[in-house]
């Protein structure tokens, strides 16, 4: 481990791997709050920032701003475009491949901000589908959907958030192709009954046909066919059955769940290696119901300032008492389907959809608020950097663990 020394002041460097919205945050409130004692580097592998939150609008045809990401963090930040291809947490050693070549960075602490990605599809033919959890894959997604014909057969594949807003996206650019979702559960179902109903007339007025109830078994040239004997014709296939996280975590030799997100004790820090923490969807932390905290924005922002709070406190020796736990309470989901119709969901603190929902004007007006006004929040926290607050369990936060394995 490195611990360097500028003029009385000692430095822990820090290596943040992804800006992507929890790395980003991590970096600018790390920055800002920890007054010259910590020398923050971000690695990511492109330049500019990637909106998750609109790759199914990227996917169909629409423009999506990329900001830049140098901008972004600020001078009091270091970026370095490349990809982190190993990562040795004992050794404070990452292996960074990028436009100049290889190179190695060297840290005291890192955090793991890498995001994730389309599940690898587990079904024969699965390869043959499309996805839109990542840049790559919405771009490839793009260009399928432009040069589909008149009277075409797309399938969305997952009744979920990301698979809501895909299939409703798709519809409303094109009108001219046959539409369908294809679900195991209820179309809408996490919804309250009022919400999914107002999800379901909306996929309808854009002319998508829902099958729910069952689930693919395979993906065949022109067809999907379903565990109950059905077919349904898709000359485009868009997996969104869920996200799993990028390798690096688990390359790394760190404690993984198994959809490859690393294993965090309640303060954020890897249970196999409490000098690497894991914010965001790279993370998988216990919350108070006892699952895995939802992946979503929710949860990438307070987790990445969640990460900059224990290291600065770290670096500042304010830390009495050991590495504080992240508390934090969900509030609602806002779901697009295409841009005419949107459901505002709240939740309790657990994410379980409440009785109350906002759709018409006001829910499609705060989606469209949502979707960009989350790029502004990292530049936000880089001019003050405790201006992002979030609110609580309303439990005890649950005590940090002592690590399990070396
Ligand atoms: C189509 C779509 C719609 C969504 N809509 C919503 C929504 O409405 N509300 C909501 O809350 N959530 C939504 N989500 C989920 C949300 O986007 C994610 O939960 C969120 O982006 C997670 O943030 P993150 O910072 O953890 O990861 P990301 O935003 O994925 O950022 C991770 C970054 O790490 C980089 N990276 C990965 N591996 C490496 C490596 N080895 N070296 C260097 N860099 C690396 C990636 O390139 C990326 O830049 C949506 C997701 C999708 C795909």
């Amino acid at each position: 481990m490195s611990t360097h020394t500028t003029h009385s002041t000692p430095t822990t460097h820090v290596l943040i791997v992804g800006a992507g919205f929890a790395g980003g945050m991590a970096a600018v409130r790390l920055a800002g709050h920890s007054r010259g004692r910590v020398a923050v580097t971000v690695v990511n592998p492109r330049p500019t920032f990637v909106n998750r939150l609109r790759l199914h609008q990227l996917a169909a045809g629409q423009q999506v701003p990329a900001p830049s990401i140098r901008r972004m963090l600020g001078p009091d930040v270091t970026f370095v475009e490349g990809y982190v291809t190993s990562l040795d947490p004992d050794g404070g050693r990452a292996t960074v491949h990028g436009p100049d070549g290889v190179r190695q960075l060297l840290f005291d602490r890192a955090v793991l901000a890498t995001g994730s990605t389309t599940e690898p599809v587990p079904v024969p033919g699965g390869e043959h589908t499309h996805g839109v959890a990542d840049l790559a894959a919405a771009e490839r997604l793009r260009h399928a959907v432009a040069s589909l014909p008149a009277g075409a057969d797309v399938a969305v594949v997952g009744g979920g958030f990301t698979g809501l807003e895909t299939v409703g996206e798709l519809a409303a650019t094109r009108p001219d192709v046959k539409t369908r979702l294809v679900t195991s559960g209820e179309v809408g179902g996490w919804f309250n009954p009022r919400a999914a109903a107002h999800v379901r007339t909306s996929l309808e007025g854009l002319g998508v046909e829902s099958v729910g109830g069952a689930r693919v078994r395979a993906v065949e040239p022109g067809l999907l066919l379903l565990d109950d004997g059905a077919e349904v014709p898709s000359d485009l296939t868009v997996w969104c059955g869920g996200f799993a996280a990028p390798p690096l975590a688990r390359e790394s030799g760190l404690a993984v769940d198994p959809d490859g997100a690393a294993r965090t004790d309640a303060a954020l820090q890897s249970v196999s290696h409490p000098q690497i923490m894991a914010v965001g969807d790279a993370g998988h932390t216990v919350a108070p119901h006892g699952g895995r905290y939802s992946m979503s924005c929710q949860l990438a922002f307070p987790s990445g300032a969640h990460a900059a709070d224990v290291l600065s406190a770290e670096a500042r020796g304010t830390a009495d008492g050991g590495p504080a736990p992240l508390d934090l309470g969900f509030q609602g989901r806002c779901v697009s389907i295409g841009s005419h119709a949107a459901v505002l969901q709240l939740t309790d603190r657990d994410d379980v959809a409440g009785d109350r929902a906002l759709t018409g004007r006001t829910a499609v007006a705060l989606k469209k608020f949502q979707v960009r006004g989350v790029v502004a929040a990292i530049g936000i926290a880089r001019r003050a950097p405790g201006a992002i607050r979030w609110p609580g369990s309303g439990r005890a936060p649950s005590p940090v663990q002592a690590p399990v394995a070396g």
